[in-house]
């Protein structure tokens, strides 16, 4: 089996999103996942790798995944993608949830993408999987067998807030159950913030361990 992507992780800002590079390992060329803050730690670390990114992606519209996607799409020149739900809603109605947090206006994607989408990068290639709940557009990127990258939808031992403007739990519950449980168990998860004892989890010990997805809840 073809080795997994590279995959660095920067943990950024207040909230302590989990930023990720993801790369080739042999062409170098890669994709920025939630570039929630420090873009200037972000940018030297793609320096000192030597890293050619072609995407900035998005897991989600909440601003401390994104909000520093449009100084680094500046300093890199590449688009920043968004699934068409969030960027939809927090361009318009959703906008305002997390300025009075303090987080700047979320920067206007370049391009939009649905489920099925796919961005390639030398030899590997993410797709999306459209997981709404947490908010409408909430994606979880795949590579198609050995890692999955879950945004705030789910968390090692943990699932995401139902509870936010454009967000509905049982949605999201669903999405969990229908279209990340059945992904391969041996698949490894990295998940939006680290709140367990991250990055050792898998789909199946997910299955087996969170508390809240264990039957009958
Ligand atoms: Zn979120
Ligand atoms: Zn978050």
């Amino acid at each position: 089996m073809k080795p997994k992507p590279q995959i660095e992780t920067l943990v950024v800002g207040p909230l302590a999103v989990c930023c990720y590079l993801v790369y080739d390992p042999e062409t170098l060329e890669g994709v920025v996942i939630d570039p929630g803050d420090e873009v200037s730690r972000i940018l030297s670390r793609i320096k000192e790798q030597g890293l050619k990114i072609r995407w900035i992606l998005g897991t989600h519209g909440h601003a401390d995944h994104i909000a520093a996607a449009g100084r680094l799409r500046e300093a890199l020149g590449v688009p920043f993608a968004l699934h068409r739900a969030d960027e939809e809603f927090f361009q318009g109605e959703g906008a305002s949830v997390f300025l009075s947090w303090g987080f700047p206006p979320n920067p206007k994607a370049d391009q939009v993408f649905e489920e099925g989408a796919v961005f390639e990068f030398g030899a590997y290639q993410l797709t999306v999987i459209h997981t709404p709940g947490h908010s409408p557009g909430s994606v979880c990127f795949y590579d198609g067998k050995q890692v999955v990258f879950t945004g705030d939808t789910l968390f090692v031992g943990a699932v995401g807030r139902g509870d936010l403007p454009g967000g509905d739990y049982f949605q999201m519950m669903r999405s969990i159950r229908e279209k990340l449980l059945v992904l391969p168990e041996e698949t490894q998860v990295f998940p939006g913030h680290d709140y367990g004892d991250w990055p050792t989890s898998t789909i199946g010990r997910e299955k087996r361990e969170n508390p809240f997805l264990q039957e009958g809840i």
